[in-house]
């Protein structure tokens, strides 16, 4: 089964060209001068379009456990609405609670996903339990394609680890050669604010952002450097949010330590005005490390330019405004933390491509090339090339599109950017040479998507 994919702008990390690209069942054949090929069971015309590599969403959490309660999107639907939106990989978190093994968390993660997934998926681990048997575990979980680790320096008594626990994971993830991610806030500190903030009755939503300071986002990540400076360990800081946390970051690359970052669209879009909407609203947009001041967009685009962030994902993570939400009135401490958004990245980074703030190459290499390299997948993903799997989004850019919940394919009953105005949107999206998405419709099929086995971080110094 051939599909001949004609007409379009063949899109990578180093620019655009006019090419063909021929797919044979489920991996790329050749991407060619144009019409060197014209026969195949099937041609799509891409003339006035882009042809990109599928993007990948290397930070999300379907149906996971949080504070009694579970976020909306199982993997069925929650990958069904990263196709609409060009995504053809997700990486998700498995998390392990107190008291069990990685390796049972993993078995648990997988009958999960396993058969569920429209798209191919790969798994991080979060460790929360940081002992002798878990460290002895991350040996195995690496060598069944679990080569990241998240750990957390929020939440305590939740996922928090010590920084002498962080110290033993690190040194256990140089010695497996496997990548830290962190959650870079002083949760310590946090809870103390928090505390403080309720007693004197202050229980609405902005104050999640007032007890969550960008300081403490920048402290905790330049604690987590020095501690994987110490220890050699590659670190990755996840959903960066803040100027001085991406400052930290900076310096530590400058420096030529194995130090990346990653930030999300809703901290180049959105804020604590968001946050601050009256009437409980505000809870829609509550999600850690916080939003910020608008300042801070400026310096997040310009990270993205640099490569000091050289990721972009969503961190979705639905909780329903009514029910789930709700649990957090008159208490900002109980709302569920989590935004939708996994349907939304790759538009909502084509228009800063059209708002001049990154170039067409920067969109593509950090929603796909670099998440795929950074997590152990290229070039099966992550680049249209001979061999590579046949992830491929037919992109229009001139086409035009609202967001909102009343269209989009999450399973959640917000959108944090309702009524939205994007210019560009998919037209076509294949995954593994299998049309799921067409003309805004589905084609696609739960359990399509197969488990990657992933291998270590493609970027080390
Ligand atoms: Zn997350």
């Amino acid at each position: 089964m051939r599909t001949l994919i004609k007409g379009g702008t063949v899109l990578s990390s180093t620019g655009a060209v006019a090419a063909d690209v021929l797919v044979d069942g489920e991996t790329i054949a050749a991407v060619t001068a144009p019409g060197m090929f014209t026969e195949a069971d099937t041609v799509l015309d891409a003339t006035g379009k882009y042809v990109l590599p599928g993007g990948i969403d290397a930070h999300t959490h379907m149906e996971m456990p949080f504070g009694g309660t579970f976020s909306a999107d199982t993997f069925e639907t929650g990958t069904r609405a990263a196709a609409f939106g060009g995504t053809t990989t997700i990486i998700d978190f498995a998390v392990q609670a107190k008291g069990t093994s990685l390796l049972s968390t993993l078995d648990k993660w997988h009958e999960k996903a396993d058969g569920d997934c429209a798209i191919d998926y790969g798994f991080h681990m979060i460790v929360s339990d940081v002992n002798d048997a878990t460290l002895k575990e991350m040996e195995s979980c690496v060598d069944a394609g679990v080569s990241s680790f998240k750990m957390f320096m929020a939440y305590p008594g939740v996922f928090y680890s010590t920084d002498g626990e962080i110290l033993r994971a690190m040194r256990k993830a140089t010695e497996t050669g496997s990548t830290i991610m962190m959650h870079a806030e002083n949760g310590i500190a946090i809870d103390q604010l928090v505390a403080q903030a309720l007693a004197e009755g202050r229980g609405e939503p902005v104050q999640h952002g007032y007890t969550r300071p960008p300081e403490l986002e920048g402290e905790a990540t330049s604690r987590a450097i020095t501690l994987a400076k110490v220890t050699g360990a590659p670190l990755y800081i996840v959903h960066l949010s803040a100027a001085q946390a991406l400052a930290a970051v900076a310096g530590a690359r400058n420096e030529g330590q194995n130090v990346f970052a990653e930030t999300c669209p809703q901290y180049l879009y959105l804020s604590i005005e968001d946050l601050a909407k009256p009437d409980f609203e505000g809870a829609k947009y509550v999600a850690s490390p916080p939003l910020r001041e608008k300042s801070h967009q400026t310096d997040l685009w310009r990270g993205l330019r640099t490569n000091d962030l050289s990721v972009v994902s969503t961190d979705h993570c639905p909780f329903c405004f009514k029910d789930q939400k709700e649990l957090g009135r008159g208490d900002f401490s109980k709302i569920p933390n989590g935004m939708p958004g996994v349907e939304h990245r790759m538009d909502l980074l084509h228009q800063g491509v059209v708002a001049g703030e990154i170039s067409l190459a920067r969109w593509v290499e950090t929603c796909s090339t670099t998440p795929a390299r950074m997590f152990g997948l290229y070039p099966r993903k992550g680049v249209l090339a001979p061999g590579s799997d046949a992830d491929i989004v037919v992109y229009d850019p001139k086409a035009e599109q609202t967001i909102s919940a009343a269209t989009h394919h999450m399973a959640v009953d917000y959108s944090a950017y309702e009524g939205m105005r994007i210019t560009g949107a998919v037209s076509t999206v294949l995954s593994r040479g299998r049309v799921v998405v067409d003309g805004g419709e589905y084609h696609g099929s739960a359990g399509h998507g197969r488990f990657l086995s992933r291998d270590l971080c493609q970027y080390l110094n």
